[in-house]
């Protein structure tokens, strides 16, 4: 009996919350890097887009909280109350941190709801432009001819820099030739490449097209398997697979979720205002400018968002374990 009335005290709060959802209380974003990332960029323009969609009744904030390559702001939505008014903007690192971590504080397929994916975004590799190369067979034998002096900037252990950087520098088996330095998130990291206290980094285009565009880094190749024929600058650089790296393939991508246990008409709502966001054309230019690609197939349904979430995992456990590098 006690148990009933339980239940039908939950349903009740439930309905409440759902028919009153959003109310005057902000929706916060979390994006698990630092401002000035990628994802950050990612989640204010789509923080803009959803309050638009949502016909401006919805007040979305972004709350950066960095660390461990994206693994702790994932931990704060698993343990964040389940009432639509705390979401997640994560990456690829949803997938590939499970395979880059030792153990992590939450399993990406049973501690969150799925909402939907959002973009997809290759990567570039980029240099500071001190560097004497010019073109990707010149950097690579100056990396080979500087072995062990070189610096490699990432966005934290498990983050898609990481990633990019490990899956590089086991294909060119250079992993001797640099020393890796994690920062809470590319802006960070990006800074410390313009500033020169870094010598080069991979990271999503979505941050690097303006640098390049302005001379202030030099880009030596994508990191997709076709080249960006599409794009205004990105089409002048080569892919990796171009180059030699056979069957290097890295697309980054960001998608939403909420906490396990948000009430279904809430998660209805908020999927319903990503999917209008996402067919906004300022929202779509935006991102094609800087080289991403907006999700428009059926991912955008969250079982479907699930099975790809779960593939990409598949996908990437024996890629990180040949590329052979482990965070604690
Ligand atoms: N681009 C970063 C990464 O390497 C994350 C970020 O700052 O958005 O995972």
């Amino acid at each position: 009996m006690k148990r009933l009335l339980a239940i039908a005290v939950a349903a009740t709060a439930m309905l409440a919350n759902a028919q009153t959802f959003p109310g005057s209380k902000p929706i916060s974003i979390v994006v698990p890097f630092a401002a000035g990332g990628p994802t950050d960029l990612v989640a204010r323009q789509l923080g803009e887009a959803m309050r638009k969609a949502m016909g401006g009744s919805a007040n979305f904030v972004v709350e950066n909280a960095a660390g461990a390559g994206g693994t702790i702001g994932a931990t704060k939505v698993a343990r964040a109350a389940p009432d639509g008014h705390t979401l997640l903007l994560f990456h690829i690192g949803m997938a590939s941190t499970p395979a880059l971590y030792k153990k992590i504080a939450y399993k990406p397929l049973e501690d969150f709801e799925f909402l939907g994916m959002v973009n997809e975004v290759p990567m570039t590799l980029i240099g500071k432009p001190q560097l004497p190369a010019n073109t990707y067979r010149d950097f690579e034998n100056y990396i080979r001819a500087n072995a062990g002096k070189l610096n490699i900037a990432h966005a934290g252990l498990g983050s898609a820099s990481h990633l990019c950087s490990l899956m590089w520098q086991s294909a060119v088996k250079a992993k001797e030739a640099m020393t890796t330095i994690p920062y809470g998130g590319t802006g960070p990291a990006m800074n410390a490449l313009l500033g020169g206290q870094v010598d080069l980094m991979c990271d999503q285009t979505t941050n690097t097209t303006g640098q390049i565009e302005s001379g202030r880094v030099k880009a030596f190749a994508v990191t997709t398997a076709k080249p960006l024929s599409k794009h205004k600058l990105l089409k002048d650089y080569p892919t990796l697979q171009e180059m030699g790296l056979k069957d290097f393939e890295l697309t980054i991508w960001h998608a939403l979720y909420a906490p396990k246990g948000t009430p279904p008409a809430v998660l209805k709502q908020i999927n319903e205002g990503l999917k209008m966001a996402l067919k906004d054309p300022d929202f779509i230019k935006k991102q094609e400018a800087l080289g991403a690609l907006v999700v428009t197939d059926g991912r955008l349904e969250p079982a479907a968002h699930k099975a790809f979430v779960a593939a990409e995992m598949a996908k990437l456990k024996p890629v990180i374990e040949a590329a052979g590098q482990f965070a604690d």
